[in-house]
């Protein structure tokens, strides 16, 4: 029987977040080994998820190495990164001859002090893949299933044989490119396939418009599709970025793998990296503040209408307390109304003590910085607290358990706020249920989250404004120093 190891690094880094991304913010989230990964994510939706299918369906045996992943924030400590890359190494070694390695990579990592070459990683998948192939030799298969928002780089391509993107936003394609990778992997074992792949990067920030249920991100994957329609064409993928890095690679991308002939590889990626470009203006568009989505709201009459405050995007990085969205409804009075997590340990602290039923006196939101506006002053009940614990209902992570620490739900004037200790975007309705909230009985909803809120929500919202309110992640401020290309809008190229 084949042997394959598995695991990886996941995480996406803000260099622009105050929110530090400590061991125990992997340790909150993923940081799981041996047997306990496969029973964490067996028949979930997600990579590892995907690479358990593989094997079932290919019957080779799936090794267990190591899975660390934590929540978007600022780069992790070069002592903590070497600690779980030593680790996945060590288990690479101790699995002892092996026929392929499948791993669970983000691609727009990094880590330490990017301005001390010696501590600094501004590319930490291409660092990690390249130790990864020294110790595996260039005749074992490594293949990454990567994240829609990366910064993909040469060094990445070099040291990997396949690396394939999600093509879904909401990232909702998790397990389903994870069981592609397995498919390649046993079509290099039986078919001896090579796969050779190819990098265009594209001299542009992907702005936010790449929602592919809608055009015009819909046609991009279109087009995507038409590539790897071409004979000897294996996958392809479409990288997104992710801006919120100030690191030499950053910038949207495509890359191309086909069978051992880099010539055209590199031909198909430079023709849909050309055609993304051609269509630079189409990926950004312009956002309201939620008081004058408000108003389009109420003239259109779609209910229940749902505004996404992207800035405050706690997938993104931020810190998920900003208060634009709960001010706005407070000042309308708007009811019955909700907003969609504040990441606020100090408040849920008050609730836990008070009590359920209690009514207090409470300043929510806007404690991490300034920048995140000020706390707004409710006298609310509560309705309900949690210790966060719940399991995803939603396409994305479905069946996973996750837990967000000491939460709870208040209510105002017929404005229900949930509040957590840990970071987390609403993927689904789940843990606002968990906390007695229903968010289809309401008519407003505020949602910190750009895009994966849609999985969960779309389907029966009346009407959906993507919004912007203060916070720490404006794209027209943020003090760019290591970019090595040109990029469409930050340069006007
Ligand atoms: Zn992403």
């Amino acid at each position: 029987m084949k042997r394959v190891v598995t695991g990886g690094v996941s995480h996406e880094t803000s260099t622009f977040t105050p929110v530090p991304t400590t061991l125990e913010a992997f340790e909150e989230r993923f940081l799981v080994r041996g047997d306990e990964m496969l029973k964490i994510f067996e028949k979930t939706n997600s990579t590892i998820g995907g690479f358990i299918d593989g094997a079932k369906k290919h019957g080779f045996e799936l090794i267990p190495a190591i899975l660390a992943e934590a929540n978007t924030g600022a780069p992790t400590s070069r002592q903590t990164f070497d600690d779980i890359v030593g680790e996945l190494l060590d288990s690479i070694e101790q699995a002892g001859t092996i026929d392929g390695v499948l791993l669970e990579l983000h691609g727009s990592m990094c880590v330490g002090d990017l301005d001390d070459p010696n501590d600094g990683i501004a590319d930490a998948e291409g660092y990690l893949l390249e130790k990864i192939r020294k110790r595996v030799g260039s005749e074992v298969p490594i293949l990454a299933e990567l994240d829609i928002h990366s910064n993909v780089t040469e060094l990445m391509i070099e040291n990997a044989d396949v690396l394939l993107g999600r093509r879904s936003y909401p990232e909702v394609d998790m397990a389903e490119r994870a069981r592609d990778c397995a498919d390649i992997l046993v079509r290099i074992w039986n078919e001896g396939i090579k796969p050779t792949m190819a990098l265009h990067q594209i001299p542009m920030v992907w702005g936010m418009n790449q929602v592919t249920a809608h055009s015009p991100m819909k046609e991009a994957i279109a087009e995507l599709r038409r590539i790897e329609s071409n004979p000897g064409v294996i996958c392809g993928s479409i990288a997104t970025c992710y801006f919120l890095a100030d690191v030499p690679d950053m910038g949207a991308s495509v890359y191309v793998v086909t069978d051992n002939d880099r010539a055209s590889a590199q031909r198909y990626a430079d023709e849909l990296g050309e055609w993304c470009y051609a269509r630079k203006e189409d990926w950004h568009f312009h956002m309201p503040t939620t008081k004058d989505a408000l108003a389009l709201a109420e003239a259109a009459g779609k209910f229940p209408v749902i505004f996404a405050d992207m800035r405050d995007n706690t997938g993104g990085g931020s810190p998920g307390d900003s208060t634009g969205t709960l001010q706005t409804f407070v000042d309308a009075g708007v009811r019955p109304a909700c907003v969609l997590n504040i990441t606020d340990p100090e408040t849920v602290n008050q609730c836990h003590a008070a009590g359920v039923g209690a009514t207090i006196a409470l300043n929510v939101g806007g404690k991490s910085t300034p920048l995140q506006g000020e706390p707004v002053a409710m006298t609310a009940k509560v309705v309900a607290i949690s210790d966060g614990r719940f399991r995803y209902a939603g396409p994305m992570y479905t069946g996973l358990e996750n837990c967000l620490g000491p939460s709870a739900h208040i209510e105002s004037n017929g404005i229900h706020v949930i509040l957590t200790t840990l970071r987390e975007q609403p993927f689904d309705t789940a843990f606002a249920l968990s906390l007695k909230l229903d968010p289809r009985a309401m008519k407003y909803i505020g949602v910190k989250s750009a895009a994966h809120f849609r999985a969960g929500f779309e389907e029966w919202a009346g009407a959906i404004y993507v919004v912007s309110e203060p916070s720490v992640h404006d794209l027209g401020n943020l003090p760019y120093k290591r970019l090595k290309r040109a990029l469409y809008p930050l340069d006007n190229t």
